[in-house]
């Protein structure tokens, strides 16, 4: 890795892949690192991130992809083992920090990040202005779309 542009400079992930910013780190290999994330849903909550700036997920290597989610793997196993939640929940967004970070949380029948989910999911079935989604056609159009979707541009490789 070299030694960092602007943007890894003020990226809070890539200071604490670097060893500039103090974490709590539980799992790494040469690709990933799982931490403690700092404002924990569930206590051992973690997040798993590429030890490159990336900013979105689906724009990581094949081969940083397949790391972070066996790392994410490991990780929910140690949970399991250590904490017994009832599963570990498992999402990645993104908006709030600009390099990927999945999130990894010990997850019991109603804690705050169940309930939340749970309301997620009610809402998700509710507005109407999402019901036009449902149906057949727009539902037929959009699959064919993703199906017939061409990949010309593949992930940029690791620099
Ligand atoms: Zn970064």
């Amino acid at each position: 890795m070299a030694d960092g542009t602007d943007k890894e400079k003020s990226c809070i992930f890539c200071q604490i892949v670097k060893g500039n910013a103090p974490c709590y780190r539980i799992y790494e290999d040469d690709l990933s690192l799982a931490i403690l994330d700092v404002n924990p849903f569930s206590r051992g909550h973690c997040l798993v991130i590429p030890k490159r700036h990336v900013p979105w997920w689906h724009e990581l290597t094949d081969d940083e992809n397949a790391s972070l989610f066996k790392a994410a793997k490991v990780v929910a196993e140690k949970m399991m083992t250590v904490l017994a939640p009832d599963f570990v929940c498992m999402y990645a967004r993104g908006r709030r920090i600009p390099h990927t970070h999945i999130f990894l949380v010990p997850t019991y029948k109603g804690d705050i990040l169940d309930r939340f989910f749970n309301a997620l999911e009610l809402f998700q079935e509710s507005p109407p202005q999402l019901a036009a989604l449902r149906e057949g056609s727009c539902m037929e159009d959009v699959a064919e779309r993703l199906r017939e979707a061409n990949l010309a541009k593949k992930p940029k490789e690791q620099e």
